[in-house]
This record gives structure tokens, C-alpha cells and sequence, in this order.
């Protein structure tokens, strides 16, 4: 039997797996860690998140992202299956207990009879064989190298940054409360997922003052200072004007003090939280790239936050990425190597979700290559499709940069009212259409199960 072999065991790889072995393929997953490590995971296991705990809207009518989750769900998914069984409350939001699911992950596939983890460093590309590149944004130098030589395209690098993360019982609850915005989600729990942190007009302006003064860390030479879309660092969105961050994150709407609820907060620091057991919270939308000390000093300046101690402290890192719509064809396959596809982040997808809904169409492309059976193209109406569309050719290549799931990947629809009006029924109709489309592709033997 011809094996697919996987290199990297993150979120891409662990899903192309999974779906490979159902098919009843046999995989090996070449995974680097823990014997290499990379500055942003902490462990050895498979499917690691190293920052946010969410995989964003779990909303499948009025969100893409929602709408891939829905998808992934549909095409038997383990990123999916297992977020949903260690789910967190979390309002709106797919948030799980990132150690529990990803050990899950981790079992669940040292579990299948056809799937082996070898961990070590994959730092050449392979001549022969079935082959998924999936070394995400973090590819070890080596194999970024050996990429780089084979593609003679630029590697490209710009910057996401990691939210710090506080000790729940540091936070004081006397000052900050518990609500989701708007009160969003079905349950109690789910109502009060956020801890929020009250500022006055003058704490606010004090704040500002203090994140515009702090010492940042500085730009290496050479590099671009392109940021993880959604993910700007608050001293950067600061810079941009004083009143930027309560339009963003520290935004005050949709939220009552419990403490004082007839006045109304100048802003509001937003904390999630970050394990099952309630221990830990992550500041939203707080990621940075200031000082460890700095950051310290401008943290505690949040009322409630006086106190708190740090589990981990915000930073920033690298991402790799290929210019997937000159290299790879429509089936994720090198043009130039075709026994070996790419899959995940490092295809120019960005996120957790996006990054595994690559790995879920590569294994299934892969798994239907070695078995030798048809593979229909992807609908280009669903969110996969959208996507993988995107990357393999509806991106302008020269500017291509990584691209988070979105409706201004889909197609139009005709006799829909545009603007923002008719929003609502346009995003229903889109994700009506796509559930459609997806559901004949995976009825179609798009990829039976073995
Ligand atoms: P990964 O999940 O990174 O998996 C790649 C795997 O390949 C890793 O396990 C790595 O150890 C292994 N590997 C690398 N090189 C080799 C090699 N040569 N041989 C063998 N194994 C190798 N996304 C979000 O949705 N939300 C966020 O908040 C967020 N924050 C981020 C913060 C940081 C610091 C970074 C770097 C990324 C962040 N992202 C975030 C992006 C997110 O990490 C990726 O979208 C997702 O993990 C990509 O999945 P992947 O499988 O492509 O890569």
C-alpha cells in the first residue's frame, strides 16, 4: 500500500491526516517537535494553538468562518469534532481548553492503527513519494531554506502577536465583572464569559499615554512590519490616533458595570478566558510588542488589573509563506514537484480554522490520488472552495498575502440587494448556497470513507 507522508503535525497536518486515514490510507506525520522546538509552541503534542484559544464566530449563516466550521463539521473533521467536545463558553465564539483539545487531537490519532508520528525534522524536500508540506508559519529554517531553493520565490515574513495571558484569581473582581457583550450566548455561562475592566475618560488617556511611551521591541532589519489581520498590536492601533483602541478592542458598548451600572465606562478591557478550569484569562485583542517590563507596568494600569499576575506576556513572531498562485496547481500540488502538495498557513491561508480546512481538502486530494479514485473539483461556492480558489489562482500573485475566509471571496449572487442594508440576507443566502453545494460534493464520493 503507498503511504501519504505528512510534515508537520499542526493544525493542517493533524485534519489531512485524519481524513487520509479514513480514507483508509496509511500516514506517517513527521512532526519536529518536541525535539525542535519553536518559540511560540509549548508542547509535544499534535494540533497545538499558540495564542488564542478561539477558532472565532461558530455563527454558519451570517459568518465564514462560522460557515467553514459548519463545513469541516460536515466532512467528519478532528479539529472540529474535537474543539466541539472540549468547548469552552465563550458567547458567539468557538473557545476551547487548548491543552485538552490538543491532547485529544494527539490520542485520537496515535489511536488509528494506519497513522504514525515520527518525530523529527523533515529539512529536505522529497524526491518520490506522496508528500503534504504543512510546516505552518513557524517551517524550521532548514526546510524554509531547502522551499526557497526549489521555488526560487522570496520567503516572506511579517508579524502576528500573542495576547498576554493573567491569573484569573490575580483579577480583582471588584472592580471588573463578568458579561459578555451584549450578553450574548444561550447559557449563564456563555453570558458571562468575559471578565470586563471599566476605564474613566482620564484612566483611558493615562493608559494611552503610558502604551505610546513604552519601550517597544524594535523591527529586525529586512523586515516588514505586515500584521496578522485582526491581530494589530494595541500600541501600533494606538499610534494610528487616541481614540483608535475604543473603537477596537477597548470598546464600551453593549456592556453594564455590575458594580455601577447608571455610568457608563469611557472603555472596556475585555479578558476571555483561556482553560476549562476558569484559572486563566487572555486580554483580548491585547497583543504587543512591547517590552516584558513595560508591558508589566501598562497592564496593571487597567482598573482590576492592579494586581494581576501574568501566565504568559504578549509578543510577536514570523509567518512563512508561499506564493501559492504562481506555485501550486488547483489540487495544492507543487507544479514544479507534483508528488508533493502544501497545506495549512504556509499555503498563504491565515488562522487555526482556515489552516485546517486546507489540511482537510489536502488529505482528501492526496488520500484520492494514492487510491486512485476521482476527485471532483472543490465548489468554488462554499467556504473551502472560496478559499482554495483563492490561493491556487484567484489571488493577484504579486501581492499576494495570507488571507483570512471571508464573503468578499464568494461569488456574487444575482437579485440580491447589495450594500449594508441587505447584508444580513446576502450572508444567508451565501452560506445557504454553500452548505448546498458542499453537501452534493461530499454526497458525490467526493471522498467515501474505507
Ligand atoms: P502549525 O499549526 O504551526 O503546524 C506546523 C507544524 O509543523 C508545527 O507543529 C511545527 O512544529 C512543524 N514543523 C515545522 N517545520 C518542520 C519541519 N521542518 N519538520 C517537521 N515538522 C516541522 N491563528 C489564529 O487563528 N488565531 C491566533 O490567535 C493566532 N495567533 C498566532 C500567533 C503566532 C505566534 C503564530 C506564529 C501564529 C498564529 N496564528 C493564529 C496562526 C496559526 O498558528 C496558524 O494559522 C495555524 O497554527 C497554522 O496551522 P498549520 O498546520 O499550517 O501550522
Amino acid at each position: 500500500k503507498k503511504t501519504l507522508h505528512i510534515v508537520g503535525g499542526g493544525m493542517a497536518g493533524a485534519e489531512a491526516a485524519w481524513q487520509a486515514a479514513q480514507a483508509g490510507v496509511d500516514v506517517v506525520i513527521h512532526e519536529m517537535r518536541p525535539k525542535v522546538e519553536t518559540f511560540a509552541h509549548r508542547t509535544g503534542n499534535l494540533a497545538e494553538m499558540v495564542c488564542s484559544n478561539s477558532f472565532r464566530s461558530d455563527d454558519d449563516e451570517q459568518n465564514a468562518v462560522g460557515l467553514l466550521h459548519w463545513e469541516m463539521r460536515a466532512a467528519g473533521g478532528l479539529i472540529m469534532a474535537m474543539a466541539d467536545r472540549h468547548r469552552l463558553p465563550a458567547g458567539g465564539a468557538l473557545a476551547v481548553d487548548r491543552d485538552v483539545f490538543s491532547q485529544a487531537v494527539t490520542d485520537t490519532l496515535h489511536a488509528l492503527p494506519n497513522v504514525t508520528v515520527s518525530h523529527e525534522e523533515i529539512t529536505d524536500l522529497p524526491t518520490d513519494g506522496h508528500w503534504i508540506i504543512a510546516t505552518g508559519p513557524l517551517t524550521s529554517d532548514a526546510l524554509g531554506q531547502a522551499i526557497a531553493d526549489e521555488t526560487g520565490a522570496e520567503r516572506l515574513a511579517f508579524f502576528d502577536a500573542i495576547a498576554p495571558i493573567v491569573y484569573a484569581d490575580t483579577i480583582d473582581m471588584s472592580v471588573a465583572w463578568e458579561q459578555s457583550r451584549y450578553d450574548k450566548g444561550e447559557t449563564e455561562a456563555e453570558q458571562k464569559a468575559y471578565i470586563n475592566c471599566p476605564m474613566t475618560r482620564d484612566q483611558y488617556e493615562a493608559f494611552i499615554d503610558a502604551l505610546l511611551a513604552a519601550d517597544k521591541t524594535e523591527f529586525h532589519e529586512g523586515e516588514t512590519a505586515k500584521y496578522f489581520d485582526g491581530c494589530l498590536p494595541i500600541e501600533v492601533m494606538a499610534e494610528r490616533g487616541r481614540e483608535t483602541l475604543r473603537h477596537g478592542p477597548m470598546k464600551p458598548i453593549g456592556l453594564t458595570n455590575a458594580h455601577d451600572p447608571d455610568t457608563k465606562a469611557y472603555a472596556v478591557v475585555q479578558l476571555r478566558r483561556d482553560n476549562a478550569l476558569g484559572t486563566l484569562y487572555n486580554i483580548v485583542g491585547f497583543q504587543t510588542k512591547m517590552k516584558y517590563g513595560a508591558q508589566t507596568a501598562v497592564f496593571k494600569m487597567i482598573p482590576g488589573l492592579q494586581n494581576a499576575s501574568f501566565a504568559r506576556l504578549g509578543g510577536i513572531h514570523r509567518n512563512t509563506f508561499i506564493n501559492s498562485p504562481t506555485l501550486l496547481d488547483a489540487q495544492m500540488r507543487l507544479k514544479s514537484r507534483p508528488n508533493i502538495r502544501f497545506a495549512g498557513q504556509i499555503t498563504g491561508v491565515e488562522g487555526y480554522v482556515e489552516s485546517s480546512a486546507m489540511g482537510l481538502l489536502a488529505g482528501r486530494m492526496a488520500a484520492a490520488e494514492i487510491l486512485g479514485r476521482p476527485m471532483p473539483e472543490v465548489p468554488q461556492d462554499t467556504a473551502m472552495g472560496a478559499l482554495i480558489h483563492h490561493i491556487t489562482g484567484g489571488a493577484e500573485a504579486k501581492t499576494f498575502q495570507p488571507m483570512n475566509v471571508n464573503f468578499g471571496l464568494f461569488r456574487p449572487l444575482d437579485g440580491l440587494k447589495g450594500g449594508r442594508k441587505g447584508r444580513k440576507d446576502r450572508y444567508k443566502a451565501y452560506t445557504d448556497r454553500a452548505k448546498a453545494a458542499w453537501s452534493e460534493w461530499l454526497g458525490n464520493g467526493a471522498l467515501d470513507a474505507a
